[in-house]
């Protein structure tokens, strides 16, 4: 026999059931005594909604806490896009932190505008990195590079030369006099000598080589695959280039000035490339004892014996 209904009863059950809903869904904290209708609780879809909905509320309220190794079972539309927005975080996390570490190149494409304001952020890293490293790594007189930048250079080539066994040459150069240029037009004039002597030597050299300030009047060249003839033809080239460059002052003064070089070229023996710049300064010594305006060179004879020639 078919029970007839009973629209008020129907409409009241609703009503309590919408009210669990509600609880469930959004108050902030489950009353401990929630009371579930023992029909409803034993129900097996009531159950599957009821561990939803917690799932949802577990997962929702590790996320708001930034906890992103928070698992919950379960799958469907609501529960799949916080997972999925869990594990972007996840990735995005792993990005920060890659950044953190330097590496600007970090980019995201699945955070709409997140995503703008994250790589809007690494663009500008990437770019003002790349500027700081710049100055930093050039001489602010001369332009060419400092220091910091050739000690680098220097040492990644002297690694690349011992593994390969390939030839590695350095030339020291050193303005001649240069004191008395200082003295006789002022410091000024001795710093524009610097940067016009400095552009005369840059055209010189390949742009595998590096060519820096290595301090104060002193230039160094390191010439990676080359061997000791061959950084002697170029030492020679540079030395009359400077010998033909005319310095041009404001005041219309002109003046001409020389420089020494030291050049030698890597040895099995050597063990850093401080090994080869010691000879090379010797032999600039020697250069500029021997008169300047020349170019002296280290050169390898019998086992660990130099002689010392000065074209
Ligand atoms: P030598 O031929 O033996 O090399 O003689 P020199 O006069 O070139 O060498 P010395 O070491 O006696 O003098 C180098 C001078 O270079 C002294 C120093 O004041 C000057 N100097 C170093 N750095 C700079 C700079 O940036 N600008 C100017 N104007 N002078 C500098
Ligand atoms: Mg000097
Ligand atoms: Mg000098």
């Amino acid at each position: 026999m078919i029970e007839p209904i009973d629209e008020n009863h129907g409409r009241a059950v609703d009503r309590e059931f919408i009210q669990l809903l509600l609880t469930l869904l959004c108050s902030s904290r489950l009353p401990p005594d929630l009371h579930i209708e023992p029909e409803l609780a034993e129900d097996p879809d009531f159950q599957k909604l009821h561990s939803y909905i917690l799932a949802l509320r577990e997962l929702s309220f590790a996320l708001r806490n930034g906890n992103l190794q928070h698992f919950v079972d379960g799958k469907g539309f609501i529960l799949g896009n916080l997972k999925a927005l869990q594990s972007n975080l996840r990735h995005l996390t792993w990005q920060a932190k890659r950044v953190a570490k330097g590496d600007f190149s970090q980019r995201v494409d699945f955070l709409g505008e997140f995503s703008e304001a994250f790589n809007e952020m690494t663009n500008n890293l990437e770019n003002v990195n790349k500027q700081l490293h710049k100055l930093a790594s050039l001489d602010s007189l001369t332009q060419l590079h400092n220091r910091m930048a050739l000690d680098q250079f220097l040492a990644a080539a002297f690694a690349k030369a011992k593994l390969e066994g390939s030839e590695l040459s350095i030339l020291m150069i050193d303005i001649d006099r240069f004191k008395r240029i200082n003295d006789n037009y002022g410091h000024q004039a001795g710093d524009l000598v610097l940067v016009q002597i400095g552009n005369a030597l840059k055209k010189q050299f390949r742009t595998t080589d590096m060519l820096a300030r290595y301090g104060g009047e002193e230039f160094m060249v390191v010439q990676p695959q080359t061997g000791i003839d061959q950084a002697i033809k170029i030492g020679n080239r540079a030395l009359e280039a400077v010998r033909n460059t005319v310095i041009q002052f404001e005041s219309e003064q002109r003046l001409l000035v020389t420089v020494s070089i030291g050049v030698s070229c890597i040895v099995p023996e050597d063990q850093s490339f401080e090994d080869i710049v010691k000879r090379s300064d010797a032999a600039l010594y020697e250069a500029k004892n021997s008169g300047r305006n020349r170019l002296c060179v280290f050169k390898e004879g019998r086992a660990l014996e130099f002689n010392m020639t000065c074209l």
